[in-house]
């Protein structure tokens, strides 16, 4: 059973007369339990993409069904709670509200769905090495700190798919190995990843790599 499901989903952007075709007819499947890194050189869509299945951005044309659920053309507040209860997302800047500390901004992804689980953010900062910090603002944490509490943030609700924008870029070593130790962890316990990325040492331990190129799946 999907997860995810994308149809032919096409993103133009116009500035001026120009216009740039940013998807043009991209279709993917995620499998609950499956791994799945897109490639793709700067530029080919990667980010268009992930935008337009979390529902962040609107494909021009195309659908995108969470869970068997049809997500485009939704008004924003059913995309946001269909975001909510489905997909941990983890960009590559902005993760955290800044005028909430790190355990604030967990309790606040918790509250989206209803209930704030303590026992379960004790265990989130212990994994993600910031239960130090957990009474921090965004602001005074550091790069590294900054990352690992994104990702406590992202994996707050446990979702059934989390979608991840270049996770290992600008990480230090040991925050690199605490996502990598996650992803490995969500594949055996039946949970979806999906992670763009330039790593191909990240990408290697996907399930399946798919590769993006001006727009299109590439499938070389
Ligand atoms: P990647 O993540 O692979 O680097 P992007 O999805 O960011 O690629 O960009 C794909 C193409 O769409 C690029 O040519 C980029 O310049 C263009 N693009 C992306 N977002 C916008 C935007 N908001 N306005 C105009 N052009 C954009």
């Amino acid at each position: 059973m999907s997860i995810l499901e994308a149809h032919e989903l096409y993103r133009f952007f116009h500035i001026g007369d120009d216009e740039t075709a940013a998807l043009r007819g991209v279709s993917l499947t995620v499998s609950r339990g499956e791994t799945v890194a897109v490639m793709g050189p700067s530029g080919s869509g990667k980010s268009t993409l992930l935008n337009c299945l979390t529902g962040l951005d609107e494909p021009d044309a195309g659908a995108v069904l969470i869970d068997g659920v049809q997500m485009s053309r939704r008004a924003e507040y059913e995309r946001a709670r269909l975001r909510a209860s489905n997909f941990g997302i983890l960009l590559q800047a902005g993760n955290l509200f800044q005028h909430f500390t790190v355990a604030e901004n967990i309790r606040f992804q918790m509250m989206l769905l209803g209930a704030v689980d303590e026992a379960r953010l004790e265990a989130l900062v212990e994994m993600a090495g910031i239960a130090h910090r957990a009474d921090a603002y965004p602001a005074n944490l550091s790069g590294g700190e900054t990352a690992r509490a994104g990702l406590a943030v992202a994996l707050s609700n446990n979702p059934a798919l989390l979608i991840a924008d270049e996770p290992t870029a600008e990480v230090d070593a040991a925050t690199e190995r605490r996502l990598l130790d996650q992803f490995d962890l969500r594949r055996e316990t039946g949970l979806a990843t999906l992670i763009a990325t330039h790593s191909q040492a990240l990408a290697n331990r996907a399930d399946r790599i798919v590769h993006l190129k001006d727009g299109k799946l590439d499938d070389k």
